[in-house]
């Protein structure tokens, strides 16, 4: 089988290149053409000789996935159904803000850790996404949105530049907070994010790029070593014993091991915090006691805390908490001196709000067996 060029960043398009006798730059001119220009086709790589082109259409594929449907929200989200194969989809979700657009990325088909108020979680796991598949999803919005601005992408990327220093870039942030832990897919989520970062690719800043993660220690560690952008952690939970129940992982990692692990991080990250995010749901972790215990938690920890509304699913068995209580928990850390900021929900009216991304899992594998997998990583 032919490999796909979208499955490798800069130092594997290298390798790729010294395979087939090529020189080192010619991986820059490939990761121009496929990520700036978004261009597939070999033969329209004019600054390419004709052998070449031939040489690599010979030898190599550029295959993005296909798009299985493509929905605008009332308030501008839009939602990107994307096929992965095997009966498989997985969502991808830009929020357009005034002054910056953020694509949220999924990483794997579905979700092993099985947290109880995800949809994701609850449709189980299918599999890991490839690297094509995560900066594909970045490819096709790049792609889409700037032929709902008009212009082809050429177009668009030659526009980039001047566009970017106005801020008006389109795609300006990612969010690894669509399906799956990313932390469970490592390698195929760092090469696809040194896509991200790359000047030769897409060329965002670290502070621009965040992992979200339910709390595989050993896994933030190493993204700390590998690969530092900014890291969200779901914490969701201020004592073990509730997270135990609504983030299994947490008995694999409790929460001192996971805060240990955030203290280490700051030493590299490309922020001086890390975004704790707390889905509230009603009745279960947003009363007064739990905000007090949360502040205790996370004193050493320099940090900002990201309140959810709970978005609802069939079958969840949660609530969301009332705009009351939200308010009444954010004052409480706020006034103990943390800052606090509560999501908007976007994008409900197409299910793209956190959480109601379902796309399309076939679960293969028993539960219990893929608990085991997560649990050994
Ligand atoms: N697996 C990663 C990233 C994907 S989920 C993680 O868990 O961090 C992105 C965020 O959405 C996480 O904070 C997750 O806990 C939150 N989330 C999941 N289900 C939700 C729901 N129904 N309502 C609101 N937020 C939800
Ligand atoms: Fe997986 Fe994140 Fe959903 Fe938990 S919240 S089941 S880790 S996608």
């Amino acid at each position: 089988m032919k490999p796909n060029l979208l499955d490798l960043d800069a130092e594997r398009l290298v390798g790729f290149f010294a395979d087939i006798g090529e020189k080192p730059f010619r991986a820059k001119q490939l990761l121009h053409w496929m990520h700036q220009f978004g261009e597939a086709d070999f033969s329209k790589m004019s600054d390419l000789a004709k052998p070449l082109r031939e040489k690599l259409g010979a030898s190599a594929v550029i295959e993005a996935p296909q798009v299985v449907s493509d929905a605008t929200a009332a308030d501008g989200t839009r939602k990107w159904l994307i096929d992965v194969g095997n009966r498989n989809a997985v969502e991808t979700v830009f929020i357009p803000e005034a002054n910056r657009g953020t694509l949220c990325v999924s990483s794997q088909a579905g979700c092993a850790l099985d947290c109880k108020f995800c949809s994701t979680g609850k449709q189980g796991f299918n599999r890991n996404l490839s690297t094509a598949e995560i900066i594909g999803q970045l490819w096709i919005a790049n792609r889409a949105l700037a032929r709902t601005a008009g212009g082809t992408t050429a177009q668009h990327a030659a526009k980039a530049p001047a566009a970017a220093s106005r801020g008006e870039r389109v795609v300006s942030n990612v969010v690894m907070m669509g399906m799956g832990e990313p932390l469970a897919n490592f390698d195929n989520v760092v090469a696809a994010m040194n896509l991200m970062l790359d000047d030769d690719a897409y060329g965002l800043s670290r502070r621009r790029v965040t992992l979200s993660t339910s709390g595989i220690v050993p896994a933030i560690d190493r993204l700390r070593d590998e690969c530092p952008v900014a890291l969200a952690v779901s914490l969701h939970a201020p004592n073990d014993a509730l997270r135990d129940m609504l983030v299994p992982i947490n008995r694999k990692y409790p929460l001192e091991q996971l805060l240990a692990a955030c203290r280490r991080y700051l030493d590299k990250a490309p922020r001086d915090f890390v975004t704790f995010e707390y889905v509230m749901l009603e009745g279960v972790n947003d009363g007064a006691e739990q905000a007090r215990q949360l502040i205790a938690l996370v004193r050493e920890v320099p940090c900002k805390f990201n309140l959810i509304p709970f978005n609802a699913f069939t079958n969840s068995g949660f609530k969301r908490s009332s705009r009351e209580a939200i308010r009444r928990f954010a004052e409480t850390l706020i006034s103990a001196g943390l800052v606090v900021t509560t999501r908007k929900t976007r994008g409900d009216d197409i299910d793209a709000a956190c959480g109601q991304l379902a796309g399309r899992v076939e679960d293969r594998t028993r539960r219990t067996r893929r608990i085991v997998e997560i649990q050994s990583c």
